[in-house]
């Protein structure tokens, strides 16, 4: 056996993994390293092109067959495709595997044989298929290592950023299947049963943080379900661990519409977005971007974002709601930006969330539901610890101006030695004015059953 990685970004395009990615690309990969030394293997690293790659390493080892697991990103389908058809002409055998998800996600169809548009129905069939889910195999104690053929070093694939802009994240993150295995442990004992209350809470941490090691395959999820099922039985987790397997199951709803819309990736699934009156402007963008918006709690969530490499669901989703509605800016804009910055970033599960935050993807918050900053500052950071920790700057102010310093009398913000304008912005835009403009902008493409609903309603928090 010879474990081969090769490293080829391009054939990802147009979203080839962004830097954070590849700083936890290159832990986990000397993590892998280090498990396979353990039991008498080692990594291989090359370069792509994959297909030539393979077809080299294959004749200088006199390899028989190649292995991997699939994914499902759109470029990836039409590479592997490529690659097992061109290996198998070539005598070689070429199998891929299922090792990402619990349901390949060809086999979860609706009444009618079609893809589901709407999770709660397609988590219900999951659900109801759980028991096909076999235990995972333990690792090999030992593995009969071929020869391996001479490889690069990990450090030359220049992975790491140059400008060290990554000093938080080695705080925070333990890439590698250890750092898995005991992230997923410490969740399970001190934070499950309480998760269906403090998954929504971004001044706590009661979330799994497991994102970015399914992504990498650092655990699968086959794994987190097997091991979880010992706290579903513990009494007082079971409704905390049930809540969680369902995000678990968010994620599989994510790559199931990737495989069956893979255009969603660029293109609104609502076909009406694509005439939604956009207004780019770079300058909102990066105000943004940078966490400068003078929204507190979006301006904590980008900056969270930059410092960690993660930011909370709860603020992704005001973030994103930020974005796309009070400053009109494309959708798209704001999942490249995720995509290069998130640890986690995943196609999938990222296409999804920002097609669901802009109201254009399946089973997505519909446009009018326009997150309130302010009123989701206040009902999910009560105690006002997430502002303060990322935004330094306003951390004198007295608590009740924390999430609307632009609303704080002048003698309050002097006191607090804040100059709006200067030491924190002024807001980009006023929420309630730019609210009501996105609103206009959406009454351009909606049809006319879709009755705007009543104002209170409106204001009215998702649960998502
Ligand atoms: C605009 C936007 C962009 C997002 N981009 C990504 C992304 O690129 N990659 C990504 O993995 N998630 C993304 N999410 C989903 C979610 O925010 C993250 O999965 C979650 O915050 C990761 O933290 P955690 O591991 O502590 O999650 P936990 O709350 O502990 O959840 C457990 C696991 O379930 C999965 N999960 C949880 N929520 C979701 C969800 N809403 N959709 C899909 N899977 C979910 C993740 O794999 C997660 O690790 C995005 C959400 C939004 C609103």
């Amino acid at each position: 056996m010879i474990a081969l990685y090769i490293h080829a970004p391009e054939e990802e395009a147009p979203w080839s993994p962004g830097a954070a990615s590849h700083w936890w690309l290159h832990h986990s990969l000397a993590a892998l390293d280090a498990e396979l030394r353990l039991r008498g293997a080692q990594l291989v690293i090359a370069r792509g092109p994959s297909l030539a790659t393979l077809q080299s390493m294959a004749q200088a080892t006199g390899a028989t067959s190649v292995h991997w697991n699939r994914t499902y990103e759109p470029a990836l389908i039409a590479r592997d495709a490529t690659i097992k058809s061109a290996l198998r002409a070539a005598g070689l055998q070429a199998h891929s595997h299922a090792g990402n998800l619990l349901f390949e996600p060809w086999t979860v169809k609706n009444g009618s044989g079609d893809p589901f548009r709407v999770f709660t129905p397609f988590w219900r069939v999951c659900q109801g298929r759980l028991s096909e889910v076999g235990p995972p195999l333990p690792a090999p104690a030992k593995i009969r290592a071929a020869r391996p053929p001479a490889g690069i070093a990990l450090a030359a694939l220049e992975l790491l950023p140059q400008r060290r802009w990554d000093s938080g994240f080695a705080a925070l993150w333990s890439p590698g299947e250890q750092g898995a295995h005991a992230r997923l442990k410490e969740f399970l004992e001190d934070d499950a049963a309480d998760y269906a209350e403090m998954r929504d809470r971004p001044d706590m941490a009661g979330t799994s943080r497991l994102a970015a090691h399914l992504h990498f395959g650092e655990i699968s999820p086959r794994q987190v379900l097997a091991i979880s099922a010992a706290t579903l039985e513990r009494d007082g987790a079971r409704r905390g661990t049930e809540s969680f397997l369902r995000e678990v199951g968010w994620r599989e709803f994510g790559h199931h519409l990737l495989y069956a819309f893979p255009h969603t990736t660029d293109q609104p699934m609502d076909v009406r977005y694509t005439h939604f009156q956009w207004r780019p402007d770079a300058a909102l963008l990066r105000a943004w971007q940078r966490g400068q918006t003078g929204i507190p709690l979006v301006d904590a969530g980008m900056r969270e974002l930059w410092h960690t490499g993660w930011m909370h669901n709860r603020v992704r989703m005001v973030a994103a709601s930020f974005l796309i509605k009070n400053l009109q800016q494309p959708w798209l804009d704001g999942a490249r930006w995720f995509h290069d910055t998130l640890v986690d970033a995943d196609l999938a599960s990222n296409t999804a969330g920002w097609q669901w935050t802009a109201g254009c993807g399946a089973d997505a918050a519909p446009f009018y539901r326009i997150f309130n900053p302010v009123l989701q500052s206040e009902r999910f950071d009560p105690a006002r610890g997430y502002l303060r920790r990322w935004l330094p700057e306003l951390a004198r102010l007295p608590a009740e101006w924390l999430h609307r310093p632009f609303l704080a009398p002048a003698a309050v913000l002097a006191a607090a030695g804040v100059r709006l304008g200067q030491d924190y912005p002024v807001p980009l835009v006023d929420l309630a004015g730019s609210r009501d403009r996105a609103l206009a902008a959406w009454q351009q493409i909606r049809t006319p059953a879709e009755a705007q609903p009543a104002p209170a309603a409106r204001r009215r928090p998702t649960r998502r």
